[in-house]
Order: structure tokens, then C-alpha cells, then sequence
């Protein structure tokens, strides 16, 4: 009865698919924003400028008929000091472990070498790779045909799915394929969890972000953010923080400070009001700052760091 057993089947709810997605792509592309936009909640943190993820960072989705786990890789891109080859060797890696790959590319950028580069990479990846060309809401379709057609022939037979992180174009699309790419699994991570990232770990991506975005150009990349104590009084319905700023140079400790201390202060502000809005409770946060001349050459320093 072939008949009857074809209904069986469209009646059989789909199969539960989960896996590993990793996100990659040159900094500055959008794959924060990506990351938040299709989890609802700010994990990864998001800067206009380049390289400011430097650990990998995992959002959960959790749907009616998939999990999918994110990865957030530091961007692939040139070497040039053992911190950005640290950062390399995390996002190369991480491709042939993930059950999908969605490479971002701004569509508003040239596709230059780096990127033929990444090309190649992909193209030996066996599971399946999604191009997403991000920021379409910043070219016209004249321009969008020629990208779209040039990335075709550089990763033949890939999915190319245009689309603007920041307004959300394309998404449910891009869902629908991953999806689609997963293999059949159970749940990995308990509902409810979209990060296994701690919040310690947050706390300093925060904090980074802040300077990052304070400080400008004047503070380059040579800076990272420890967390020296983290307790949460329960009772009070407060956490108290304190935390270390490494920079690797000693001229760069007077623009973090500030003119009497206005720097930190605004930095520590704008942070824990963040931390404030994300963890739902009071904070009491505490900076220090640290002269560590050439920690971003060191191998133990960054291993300490847990870069
Ligand atoms: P990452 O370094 O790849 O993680 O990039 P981010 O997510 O930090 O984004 C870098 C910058 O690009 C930020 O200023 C974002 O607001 C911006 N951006 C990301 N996606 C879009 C998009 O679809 N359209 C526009 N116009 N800007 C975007
Ligand atoms: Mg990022």
C-alpha cells in the first residue's frame, strides 16, 4: 500500500535537527550583528571597528525543530603579529568541525585577495557553506548582480543568500537553509540557554567594547580585559566586579585614565549600565589599569588570557 504509507510519512512531524554553526568572514563584516539578530539578545559584541571578537562566541537558538549552536570566530585575516595568528588558527579550525558555515562578506566591499583566499578554504569544506553577502541595504541591485556572480564562481554550487544583518532582510531564509543543512540530532543545550559563555566572560567583552568605542583610534588593538573578581550578593541583588585593563604600552594608560580619571570613569559607566540591562540586577564595577609592555607578543600572557 504505498498509497497509505506516503500519508504516514507527511504526517510524521520533521526529524529534530541540531549542530554547530560557525560564522566567518573579515572583520567588520557583520557577523556580530548577524549573531544577535537571530538570537534576540546581545552576546557577541559589536563595534565599528575591526577585530574587536577575539574568543569564540556561542549563541544557542532553540526552535520547534532545531537547535542551532553559533559560533562567533575572530575574522580571517592576515598574520601579522602572534595574537592575529592565534586569532587565524581559531577560525581556520573551527571549519572543518561545524555542521554548516555561513561565510559574510559586506557587499559594499571590494572582493580582494584575502577573500579568494577564504574561498579556497570553504571549497574544501565538505559540510554545507552559506555566502551571505551582509549590508545590502548600503548598494543597489546594480551592483548586487555582479558581487552575487563573482561569488558563485569563486565557491561554485554554494548557496548565496543576500542579506542585511542589521535590518533583518533574508534572515528567515538563511534559518531555513541552515536548518536544512543540520544533521538529525537531540538537543544539545537545555532550552532557555543562548550562551554558554559565563558572564565573567561578558562582563570583560563589555568593557572592551566600551574602550573600543571611547577611546577611538588612539587605543589600537594592544589592549584586553581581565575579570579579577566577580560575586554575586544575592541577597542585594547586586554583583560587584572588578577587573583589570592590560595595555601594552605605557603611553596608552594616561588617554585610558583620562583628564582626572573622566576616561575610566566613563568607560566603567557605560559598562555596567550595560551589565545593569543584561543581568537584571545592580553592579558595582571597579577598573584597574596595567602596564604589560609587549603582552600581545608573549604566548603566556595570552594563554593566561585564554586567547
Ligand atoms: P564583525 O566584526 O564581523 O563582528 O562586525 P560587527 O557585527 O561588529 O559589525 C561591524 C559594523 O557593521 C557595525 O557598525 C554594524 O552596525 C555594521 N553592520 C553590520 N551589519 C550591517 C548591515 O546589514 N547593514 C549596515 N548598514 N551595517 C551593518
Ligand atoms: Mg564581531
Amino acid at each position: 500500500m504505498p498509497e497509505t504509507q506516503d500519508q504516514n510519512k507527511e504526517k510524521q512531524p520533521l526529524p529534530f535537527r541540531s549542530g554547530t554553526i560557525a560564522i566567518v568572514g573579515r572583520p567588520n563584516v557583520g557577523k556580530s550583528t548577524l549573531l544577535n539578530q537571530i538570537l534576540g539578545e546581545k552576546v557577541a559584541i559589536v563595534s565599528p571597528k575591526p577585530q574587536t571578537t577575539r574568543n569564540r562566541v556561542t549563541g544557542i537558538r532553540t526552535a520547534e525543530s532545531s537547535q542551532m549552536i553559533f559560533l562567533d570566530t575572530p575574522g580571517i585575516h592576515q598574520a601579522r603579529s602572534l595574537l592575529n595568528r592565534r586569532m587565524v588558527d581559531v577560525a581556520l579550525a573551527t571549519l572543518h568541525e561545524v555542521d554548516c558555515v555561513l561565510w559574510l562578506l559586506a557587499a559594499q566591499e571590494r572582493i580582494g585577495p584575502e577573500d579568494e583566499r577564504i574561498a579556497e578554504t570553504l571549497a574544501a569544506v565538505a559540510n554545507p557553506v552559506l555566502v551571505l553577502l551582509n549590508k545590502i541595504d548600503l548598494v543597489s541591485k546594480g551592483k548586487l548582480l555582479p558581487l552575487i556572480q563573482r561569488c558563485s564562481e569563486m565557491l561554485p554550487g554554494k548557496e548565496i543568500v543576500p542579506i542585511s544583518a542589521l535590518k533583518g532582510d533574508n534572515l528567515p531564509l538563511v534559518l531555513e537553509l541552515i536548518e536544512k543543512g543540520l544533521p538529525e540530532g537531540p538537543k544539545l543545550f537545555p532550552e532557555g540557554e543562548y550562551t554558554d559563555q559565563s558572564e565573567r566572560f561578558l562582563a570583560s567583552e563589555i568593557i572592551r567594547e566600551k574602550i573600543f568605542l571611547l577611546t577611538r583610534e588612539e587605543i589600537p588593538y594592544g589592549v584586553a580585559v581581565t575579570i579579577d573578581e566577580f560575586t554575586e550578593k544575592e541577597e542585594k541583588n547586586l554583583i560587584v566586579v572588578k577587573a583589570t585593563v592590560h595595555t601594552d604600552r605605557d603611553s596608552h594608560k594616561g588617554i585610558l585614565i583620562g583628564k582626572r580619571g573622566a576616561m575610566l570613569k566613563e568607560i566603567g559607566t557605560q559598562a555596567r549600565e550595560e551589565l545593569e540591562a543584561l543581568l537584571g540586577c545592580r553592579m558595582f564595577l571597579e577598573l584597574f589599569i596595567r602596564v604589560d609592555e609587549g603582552w600581545t607578543r608573549d604566548p603566556n600572557a595570552l594563554r593566561e588570557m585564554g586567547l
